[in-house]
């Protein structure tokens, strides 16, 4: 890896990352990203809106880049528990002991990661952090790319982890296939009165599913996703909005009260290559962007980074940029492909559709199939 000169075209949480596992292998690394995180720490009490969670083997992956000298402690939240409820009210739940760990996993603040990444980063050698220089185009025959200041980079991959609308995937060609859900993604951090406990839950209703995620003992994320018109609706009156969020979920949280919120449109996106001409590669969401209701968009991308990084210390590079792609693609469909199921078929209201769901919930909860899902959970 010394060799090899990286650049990186996006600093979010997945490039930030990838930035980082090359820079700590010895690889030269430049980075452009256009919003780098402050450098100042967050004083504000409550929680962003923006926020992830992370499996408990991407978790130990982030830790062991050493992010944890870092990141806001009061922004990390570890859950251990994880309900899904089926439109029929069958329940299935996994705990962390199952799996034999004190965790799922750990909500996290997206910015707070970030931050994390980037403190680290500052510190290195071997990383140039570029947020005044944009990515104008490349020459893929002679590896080089032209910044939008003039300047020219060499590079032996180019990596784009420039999310959904990716200027890298764009300039190399690349199309997507996808769809619009036609759903809003309502996120609202409220303020509880009774604590809650370190459960992640989600109920699957007809017009879409609506989550929970604990964030303190006395702060939660509320997740409702419902028609795009629906949420529109609710959110250009406050009052309503606030009660149709007790209506929802005071029958299982008891009072809170509404701190912030807002909405996300939702769509699901998938790179028709990951590689183009064997030095161009795509990661996290300008590769893949999926239904948000698993919480598995950053955890899919922390696994493309993982899975670029171990095939190249095992293979050459045009043999290990194969591998990625075929690994990665096949396994971020079949994720997509249980969203698109679960999304599709578990709010189904049609009777045969909730029997088929209540049974697979029931199938899910045979040892050896729950055993499975629990490895899903935790990334495995
Ligand atoms: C409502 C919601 C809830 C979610 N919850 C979860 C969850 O619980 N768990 C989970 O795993 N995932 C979750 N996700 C998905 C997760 O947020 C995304 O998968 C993740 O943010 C993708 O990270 P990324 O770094 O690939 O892309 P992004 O976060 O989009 O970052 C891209 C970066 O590239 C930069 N950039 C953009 N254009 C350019 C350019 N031309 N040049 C240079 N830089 C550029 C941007 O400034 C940005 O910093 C959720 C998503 C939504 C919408």
């Amino acid at each position: 890896m010394e060799q090899l000169s990286v650049l990186i075209n996006g600093g979010g949480m997945v490039g930030a990352a990838a930035a980082l596992a090359f820079a700590q292998k010895g690889a030269q690394v430049t980075l452009l990203e256009p919003k780098p995180p402050s450098v100042e720490e967050n004083t504000d009490p409550e929680w962003d809106l923006r926020i992830s969670s992370v499996n408990n083997s991407n978790w130990q992956w982030l830790l062991g880049l050493g992010i944890g000298e870092d990141v806001r402690h009061s922004r990390v939240f570890d859950y251990d528990r994880l309900t899904v409820t089926s439109i029929s009210g069958t329940s299935l739940s996994f705990h962390a002991d199952e799996a034999g760990l004190s965790k799922l996993g750990v909500m996290v603040e997206n910015n707070a990661l970030q931050q994390a990444l980037w403190a680290q980063l500052r510190a290195l050698k071997n990383v140039s952090l570029r947020t005044d220089d944009k990515l104008e185009g490349f020459d893929t025959l002679s590896r080089t790319a032209f910044l939008n200041k003039g300047e020219h980079l060499n590079y032996d991959l180019l990596l784009g982890c420039d999310g959904a609308h990716s200027k890298v995937a764009q300039a190399a060609g690349i199309d997507y296939r996808g769809w619009d859900y036609d759903q809003r993604c309502l996120l609202a951090n409220v303020r509880v009165e009774k604590p809650i406990a370190a459960e992640t839950w989600e109920v699957f209703r007809s017009q879409g599913p609506y989550a929970l995620l604990p964030l303190t003992e006395n702060q939660a994320c509320l997740i409702d996703y419902s028609k795009r018109d629906d949420i529109t609706a609710l959110e250009k009156d406050k009052r309503a909005l606030e009660s149709h969020l007790k209506q929802t979920f005071a029958p299982h949280i008891g009072d809170f009260k509404l701190l912030k919120s807002a909405s996300f449109a939702l769509q699901r996106k998938h790179a028709c290559h990951y590689v183009k001409d064997g030095s161009i590669v795509l990661l996290g969401d300008a590769a893949h962007s999926i239904h948000p209701m698993a919480g598995q968009g950053v955890n899919l991308g922390f696994a493309d980074v993982r899975c670029l990084i171990e095939t190249l210390e095992q293979y050459s590079q045009s043999t290990a940029l194969v591998e990625y792609e075929r690994t990665r693609r096949r396994e971020n469909a079949k994720m997509m492909r249980m969203m698109d199921a679960i999304q599709f078929g578990w709010r189904d209201s049609n009777p045969i559709m909730q029997l088929a769901t209540s049974v697979s919930l029931k199938v899910a909860g045979v040892p050896w199939v729950k055993r499975w899902l629990l490895q899903q959970a935790v990334g495995k």
